[in-house]
C-alpha cells in the first residue's frame, strides 16, 4: 500500500520562500509542515497562501503557514 496521502501538491512549494529560507536552519520542522501543509489536509488553511491568493504576492518570507511571524 502506497504511504501517499490523496492531497495534491501546493502550486507555490517550488517558489515558497518561507520554506527556501528555513529548510537550510531546520528541515526536520520544515518537512513536519510541508506533510502538513503543501502536501496534506491544512493546504487550504496555509496564511502564506491565502495570502498570496488575496494581494498577488508573497507574503514575508518569515511568514509561517498559521500565519504567525518566526521574527518579531
Ligand atoms: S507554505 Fe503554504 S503557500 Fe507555501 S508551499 Fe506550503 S502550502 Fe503552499
Amino acid at each position: 500500500m502506497s504511504k501517499e496521502n490523496n492531497y495534491n501538491e501546493c502550486e507555490l512549494l517550488k517558489n515558497c520562500n518561507f520554506l527556501q529560507k528555513y529548510n537550510e536552519i531546520n528541515e526536520v520542522a520544515c518537512n513536519i509542515l510541508i506533510s502538513l501543509y503543501c502536501k496534506g489536509a491544512k493546504q487550504n488553511d496555509c496564511k502564506r497562501k491565502e495570502y498570496r491568493i488575496k494581494t498577488g504576492t508573497p507574503p514575508d518570507s518569515n511568514m509561517m503557514p498559521n500565519g504567525k511571524s518566526l521574527k518579531p
